[in-house]
């Protein structure tokens, strides 16, 4: 697997439009009726009452699976990590578009025999290490040495909680000239194997489940956030160079419009929240898009959570991919229209 280096050149936002196949209650019900007509690799139509074309980085069609997707889009992150850059994957879409699926997919038996189901995450630690192995082994002589270190967290209603010490709720973003942005007491788990990625990942979603039923809440409206912070030290002669870099892999809230008509207190909260932060992070990155573009200008980081705690790796020398998850049926034509039209403002 090799890297086209000219991924990156143009700009550090990418946006990718995954369209899920259609599933069994959408055939059932709407027979093949799809809103969505694919132009090109990098062109989809949307035709609901009107047609609308949009271009993006890459428009991934049904029949583009796990493996395929992993070398438009994962394999990308890889290489920023290794050369320092720090780097956020995001899964946008409504409920059920398959945002779960492209970062997670299936992990059941991944040890025994890892799924073709397996999503991005999985496969983006497999090829991390095996690069990892790779270097270290080819420079012994010099003394090359990684270390990974990863936590996972849920943003649910503007509050934080650790999905790998699920007694950890109401945890603080603090900031500092050293650290930059983190969060204060989170856990975090040294890692070496794709083996410890899937302890970790299999542990904070079965947490993610637990805390949402006990509390009475829908998992579809929190994001999570699966951090790893690689450092490489590289000791030649008698120097040290060390490099860091953050990877963000961010399965998002649900992006459907959240009724906030007949909600009331908590729910009402909980619905204005979630449409905030959703929509903060559409607005920051199309400032870091202008930003990028030479119009100086302020990024709203702090007005929600998820884009303060990235805050270092969003904009900058970061590279952003935004996964834009859909649905082809003609039943999700409204939802599918505007995560569309999110992932074009993130242009
Ligand atoms: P979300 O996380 O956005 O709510 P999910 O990832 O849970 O959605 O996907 C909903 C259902 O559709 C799941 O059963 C999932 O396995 C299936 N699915 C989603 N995307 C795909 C895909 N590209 N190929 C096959 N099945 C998919
Ligand atoms: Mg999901």
């Amino acid at each position: 697997l090799k890297e086209d280096p000219s991924f990156w050149m143009d700009h550090n936002v990418q946006v990718l439009i995954r369209v899920r196949p259609l599933n069994g209650m959408e055939k059932s019900m709407h027979g093949y009726n799809r809103c969505l007509k694919q132009e090109s690799a990098q062109s989809i139509t949307w035709i609901g009452q009107s047609e609308t074309r949009f271009t993006f980085d890459h428009v991934a069609c049904e029949t583009v699976d796990q493996e395929m997707l992993f070398r438009m889009a994962g394999l990308p992150m890889v290489e920023n990590c290794l050369s320092g850059y720090n780097s956020c994957m995001f899964a946008y879409g409504q409920t059920g578009s398959g945002k779960t699926y492209t970062m997670l997919g299936e992990i059941d038996d991944l040890e025994v025999k890892p799924s073709p189901h397996r999503g991005m995450t999985p496969r983006i630690f497999e090829f991390l290490f095996a690069r990892i192995q790779a270097e270290e082994e080819s420079r012994s002589d010099e003394r090359l040495k990684y270390s990974c270190k990863c936590s996972f967290l849920e943003i649910y209603n503007e509050q934080i909680t650790d999905l790998l010490d699920p007694s950890s709720t109401y945890l603080h973003l603090r900031e500092d000239v050293k650290q930059g942005v983190y969060v204060e007491n989170l856990s975090e788990f040294e890692v070496r194997t794709v083996s410890d990625i899937l302890k970790l990942l299999t542990q904070g979603s079965v947490n993610r489940k637990v805390a949402a039923t006990n509390m009475n809440k829908e998992s579809s409206r929190s994001h999570s956030v699966f951090t790893c912070a690689i450092e490489s030290r590289w000791e030649k002669d008698s120097t040290t160079n060390v490099r860091f870099a953050r990877l963000n892999l961010v399965d998002l809230a649900g992006s459907e419009r959240q009724k906030s008509s007949g909600a009331e207190g908590e729910r009402l909260k909980e619905a204005a929240n979630i449409n905030k932060s959703l929509s903060t992070l559409g607005h920051v990155i199309m400032i870091l898009v202008d930003v990028a573009n030479g119009k100086p200008k302020h990024v709203p980081y702090r007005d929600s959570r998820l884009t303060f705690l990235l805050q270092d790796s969003l904009g900058g020398n970061s590279k952003t991919m935004i996964i834009a998850n859909v649905s082809p049926s003609i039943c999700c034509a409204a939802e599918t229209l505007n995560t569309l039209k999110f992932a074009q403002r993130a242009k």
